[in-house]
């Protein structure tokens, strides 16, 4: 375990040094099998694998859980150790804020629609930290997951306009059995929320069906992956959009490379997923869960 940025550097520019590839894997902790996933994956491609564990209070608004979000160190690092994590980058925040900081990086356009609507001050956090910890990191492939599809296009914008010297990789999102997709904020459902909770992807799934059944009306798409979500009394909408998965831009009528997403509330529990599907005859399929009509 590391919790300097001095200590992190030296060890990986030692490793980089002897040839070795680094992989990256940044994380907020309270890591479940979504992470593991990652790790494996970072395991596989390269020689030397750092994870980090850092809740960064940019990304969080005021309103929101940052003081509640969950933590569990120990059971951190038995998860990151099993699935092959060579180093633990654990920064307070007085190391990787020494400062207030005056320099924010935006993403424009790919930031501003779905999470970047509900959270205005959210993707500037993330795009700030994110390419802090390449600026970090250096040279690396770094991973990150689809189950946070919007912020995965975020990190591949910045890398690509600034120029870092990371690859970035995408991964397919891990589910539970009933389909909800992983998450540390999980931990927030009471048992009846938990219960309610794979509405989510079922919802979704209504909406690959609507495109399967040929819609192409981006409002009807929408529709059918509300209604599932209204019909669930204990879950409350936030949005249920079908987009252009480069662009995050609406299709209309709907072609293409396609994002199914939706965002919703449990108690207190805001929770996001989405897929993939794609619509038209030379479309290429939009990923490992994608769905082509
Ligand atoms: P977080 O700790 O929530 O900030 O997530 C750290 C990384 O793990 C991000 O790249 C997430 O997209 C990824 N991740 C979180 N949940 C999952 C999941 N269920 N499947 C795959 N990747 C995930």
């Amino acid at each position: 375990m590391v919790a300097t940025v001095a200590e992190l550097r030296e060890r990986l520019d030692g490793a980089r040094a002897g040839g070795a590839v680094v992989g990256f894997v940044p994380t907020m902790g309270f890591l479940h099998d979504g992470h593991a996933s990652l790790m494996r994956a970072a395991r596989a491609d390269t020689d030397l694998v750092v994870t980090s564990i850092f809740v960064n209070p940019l990304q969080f608004a005021p309103h929101e859980d940052l003081d509640s979000y969950p933590r569990d160190l120990r059971g951190d690092t038995a998860l990151a150790e099993a699935n092959g994590v060579d180093l633990l980058f654990v920064p307070a925040a007085v190391e990787m804020y020494p400062e207030a900081m005056r320099t924010t990086v935006s993403v424009g356009e790919v930031a501003a629609p779905l999470e970047g609507h509900s959270r205005p001050t959210h993707f500037d956090g993330v795009a700030t930290v994110v390419t802090k910890l390449f600026a970090i990191v250096g040279p690396c492939r770094a991973y990150f997951g689809e189950k946070d599809f919007q912020q995965l296009a975020v990190v591949r914008t910045l890398a690509r306009d600034l120029s870092l010297p990371v690859e970035v990789v995408g991964c397919p999102t891990v589910r539970e059995a009933d389909g909800l997709a992983m998450s540390s904020r999980n931990a927030y459902l009471t048992a009846d929320e938990r219960a309610a909770a794979p509405a989510v992807h079922r919802a979704l799934q209504a909406g690959v069906a609507a495109l399967e059944a040929g819609a192409t009306d981006p409002a009807a798409v929408r529709r059918a992956m509300a209604e599932l979500i209204d019909a669930e009394a204990l879950a409350e909408l936030d949005y249920a959009e079908v987009v252009d998965a480069a662009t995050l831009a609406v299709p209309d009528p709907l072609r293409g490379t396609l994002r199914l997403l939706v965002a919703a509330r449990f108690g207190g529990a805001r929770l996001i997923d989405n897929v993939g599907a794609t619509v038209g005859a030379t479309a290429e399929a939009a990923s490992t869960e994608g769905s082509s009509t």
